[in-house]
């Protein structure tokens, strides 16, 4: 008997977990490894849109929790994970370094802004017209975090490495039973394999594959994520990631020539110096056509809950919506109707 069966041990299964020890709640996790996104991402976390200078939704909520969060984590796994690295946005024109500082007056984006044009002094880059410094970013190195997690669980019998059968679950007088488990809810969190989940599959997730490179550029030397038509994120050793791709169609966790050849051709419009391809790797984004995650219970199967549509910036969101979850289950605190699944309940056909 536990409190809690998690699906799912991505960013999302990692976020609740931490919620149920927090509370001393007893939980089991399933997970079989068919999903890719956590152990691919980038890891960044920033709190502005780069593409139109806007803020984050809820960016100073997700932030607050975020470096207590890995911290947490980092103790219990033993390993580094958060690392703290500025990013730094390329303009491509003036009419792009105007709009920085326009969206740097807003009283919205002013804590994640700095004013201070950065000059490139690169020789591997080129980027005449400088920078903007997006404040308060970093990376969380989601691999490391899911395999140290994952162990961590294993260590202390929570996990088994296993699919779970939808089929397989069964409501008794209130509890749920699965196989030889008794429970009183079932948290769902498989990213984009919930599309295969009988229960949450008429909710609106689309997916969105994305592709990384990983290349050694020895003569590169930076210090700083850029972000450009490509993001460049330094890791260690000379190694850096290159990505990502956006599409739409192909829902594989393949990685594929022609996302390379965008990649590297993208890379090649602003990055002068030699380097070499060692790792190409890909994953399903588990993006929602309102952009907005969806956390909330079973419109029917009221122990049923789902914590899914972290979309592209999983590492900020999860912990702010693992914990608006867990007080809306345990304590019965309102779900903020944004991300309340309530609002697709039209789509459920019962
Ligand atoms: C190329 C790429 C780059 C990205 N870069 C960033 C970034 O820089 N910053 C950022 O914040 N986000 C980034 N993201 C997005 C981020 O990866 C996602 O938001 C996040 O990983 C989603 O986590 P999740 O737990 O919801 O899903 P997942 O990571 O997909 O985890 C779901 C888990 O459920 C398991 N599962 C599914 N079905 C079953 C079943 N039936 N039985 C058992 N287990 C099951 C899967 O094996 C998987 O482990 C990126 C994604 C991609 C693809």
């Amino acid at each position: 008997m536990v409190d809690y069966i998690i699906v799912g041990i991505g960013l999302g299964g990692i976020a609740f977990c931490e919620q149920l020890e927090k509370n001393n709640k007893s939980f089991i996790v399933f997970d079989d490894n068919s999903q890719q996104s956590s152990n691919v991402a980038g890891g960044m976390y920033n709190p502005v849109i780069l593409k139109r200078f806007t803020e984050v939704w809820k960016a100073k909520e997700q932030l607050e929790l975020l470096d207590h969060f890995y911290k947490t984590i980092e103790e219990k796994i033993s390993e580094k994970i958060n690392y703290k690295i500025p990013v730094l946005r390329r303009f491509v024109s003036v009419e792009e370094q105007n709009m920085w500082f326009e969206a740097s007056d807003k009283p919205s984006l002013q804590p994640f802004i700095s004013t201070q044009l950065v000059k490139n002094n690169n020789n591997c880059i080129d980027a005449p017209l400088g920078y903007g410094e997006v404040l308060h970013t970093g990376r969380v190195d989601t691999d490391l975090l899911q395999q140290s997690y994952t162990e961590y669980l294993n260590n202390g019998e929570k996990l088994r490495k296993e699919r779970f059968e939808y089929s397989l679950l069964k409501a008794n007088d209130g509890f749920l039973g699965y196989k030889d488990i008794m429970a009183r809810h079932i948290v769902f969190c498989e990213g984009f394999g919930l599309k295969g989940n009988p229960y949450f599959n008429y909710l609106p997730l689309n997916g969105t594959k994305g592709e990384l490179l990983e290349i050694e550029a020895p003569g590169l030397k930076l210090d700083f994520v850029l972000k450009s038509s490509v993001f460049i994120i330094p890791l260690k050793n000379d190694l850096y990631k290159i990505g990502a791709t956006y599409k739409w169609k192909d829902k594989s966790n393949t990685p594929t020539e022609e996302s390379r050849k965008e990649l590297e051709e993208k890379l090649r419009t602003f990055f002068k110096c030699n380097y070499k391809v060692v790792n190409h790797v890909a994953g399903i984004r588990p993006t929602v056509t309102d952009r907005k995650p969806l956390i909330g219970k079973h419109p029917k199967y009221k122990n049923n809950y789902v914590l899914n549509g972290l979309g592209s910036r999983g590492v900020m969101i999860a912990p702010y919506v693992a914990q608006k979850l867990f007080d809306y289950i345990e304590r019965g605190t309102l779900l903020d109707t944004e991300i309340d699944i309530a609002r697709f309940q039209k789509k459920w056909k019962g």
